[in-house]
């Protein structure tokens, strides 16, 4: 892509029509919706001393979640077992430390003596039946994973079968010692939701802005953990309209989460997939069990516009950059500018403000600079329109001056196709010019637009709302303004 230093001045305008959006109250705050943290955690771990004491038994904790808690066992410790010679038969007669896994019993038992298992849902493992023929193994310390639920108990397998007498005068032919620390460290997890439509899946769809004609779009949304391995059962369901004042269509309706993708109580479960006809603007929020935990994640829905703007960070970048030019005081307002660019490797679009256009734009004026960026290529230009009818058309400052210019300016955003002269001009130097006005629109004009007459930049088909109050293709960005 070319590079051409750009001193381009934009903005100087076209008489103004009077708007009704002066009457509207001003948000006293513009901010992009809260993002919903996205963070691995985990139950906290939990242990239990398991004595050497055959057949005993130990609560460790109750998980009570169908799908089960993916945790890391550690067994540590070792205990000890002195033996009586005259026994030897049974044992092969050790005296020595044993592990976890116990001691093998020959004869007609063949077990393994005074092992600690874990046991979940009537599973033990590892321990019993795993001891080693011949000599007892000593390792201090053995994990690995495992997917265990309900009430986990830490379970000694019985002690080494005896006779009375068989070692008399002693009581008994063998003495134990010690105990085995079991550990249950749940692994950390966290909940993925993603959304899938026409072949693409991803944490922001972009579907054909919803219309009479086009309808609905049917999207599936798959609750998933993170890492996949995990285990996860889904809680809830809940649709957010971006704009819920804006009128459905009159067949189509409203999106319907509940009739679609209902939140069960048990003994029923929710579902873990929701199809949904997605009808408005808006973002699905699961809320799932993962690993034990409950987390949140969401997937947002918006209008397909362009393939700059059909971009979350981009959209959340222009609105911010918006809310950073407006002020209750219209001479305060300033526009905002900035580069969007493309990483020459990953692909991805961001955006990075032009500090030195910024530091002297006017509420009607912005100069873009130039910028490289390293490993990025310029991809747009965006700006942002704070003026708005009747309030501006006295106050637009001269750029050198500062002081009032004696004529009005462009107010109305729908003349000129989004765009004042200044603005079309810097669009045929390369770059797609992307404009968001503080009126509630947004407007491409295309770097294809040289040849244009002015009849075509004003009915430029680029354009679209990204304010509440005007059909349902709102942005999410834009939610809580
Ligand atoms: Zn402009």
């Amino acid at each position: 892509m070319q590079r051409r230093y750009l001193a381009v001045t934009i903005g100087l305008g076209i008489l103004s029509l009077a708007c009704q959006d002066a009457l509207s109250p001003r948000p006293p705050e513009l901010r992009p919706p809260t993002k919903v943290s996205r963070t691995m955690q985990a139950l906290a771990p939990v242990t239990a001393n398991l004595p050497v004491t055959g057949g005993s038994t130990v609560f460790i904790v109750n998980w009570p979640y169908r799908e089960g808690v993916q945790v890391a066992r550690t067994y540590s410790g070792l205990t000890y077992i002195a033996s009586d010679p005259r026994n030897a038969p049974l044992i092969r007669f050790y005296t020595g430390n044993v592990d976890y896994r116990g001691i093998h019993v020959d004869g007609v038992w063949q077990f393994c003596a005074i092992a600690a298992s874990i046991r979940s849902r009537g599973t033990d493992a590892p321990g019993a039946g795993a001891c080693p023929a011949t000599d007892p193994s000593q390792i201090s310390s053995y994990s690995d994973t495992a997917i265990v639920g309900d009430s986990v108990f830490g379970v000694r397998s019985a002690k080494v079968p005896e006779y009375p007498g068989d070692c008399a005068p002693s009581a008994s032919c063998y003495a134990y010692s010690g105990s085995t620390t079991l550990a249950l460290t749940p692994l950390a997890a966290d909940l993925d939701l993603r959304g899938g439509a026409n072949g693409k899946v991803g944490k922001a769809l972009y579907v054909p802005t919803f219309t009479h004609q086009n309808g609905y779009a049917n999207i599936m949304f798959t609750d998933s953990a993170l890492p996949r391995e995990r285990p996860f059962q889904a809680l809830s369901w809940n649709w957010h309209k971006v704009d819920p004042s804006a009128p459905p269509d009159s067949y189509w309706g409203s999106t319907d989460v509940n009739g679609q993708c209902p939140t069960r109580s048990l003994p029923l479960y929710t579902s873990n997939l929701c199809s949904l006809n997605v009808k408005e603007a808006g973002w699905l929020v699961s809320v799932a069990r993962v690993n034990g935990l409950s987390h949140t994640d969401s997937v947002s829905v918006e209008c397909a516009e362009d393939s700059l703007l059909d971009n979350p960070n981009i959209r959340a970048d222009l609105i911010a950059a918006l809310q950073a030019s407006d002020n209750a005081n219209p001479q305060l307002r300033r526009e905002r500018g900035g580069w969007i660019m493309q990483d020459t490797l990953t692909k991805a679009y961001f955006s990075v403000p032009d500090t030195v256009a910024n530091a002297s734009a006017t509420d009607c004026n912005i100069a873009p600079t130039n910028m490289i960026v390293p490993g990025a290529d310029q991809v747009g230009y965006y700006h942002t329109h704070p003026h708005q009818a009747p309030d501006s058309a006295w106050s637009c400052l001269d750029p050198v001056t500062h002081q009032p210019f004696g004529h009005k300016v462009m107010v109305n955003p729908k003349l000129g196709g989004g765009g004042s002269a200044g603005d079309w001009s810097m669009a045929t130097q390369g770059w797609p010019q992307y404009i968001i006005s503080l009126h509630g629109e947004d407007f491409k004009l295309p770097e294809t637009s040289g040849n244009w007459t002015q009849a075509q930049k004003d009915a430029n088909p680029n354009r679209w709302w990204w304010k509440k109050g005007h059909g349902l293709c709102t942005w999410a960005a834009a939610a809580n303004l």
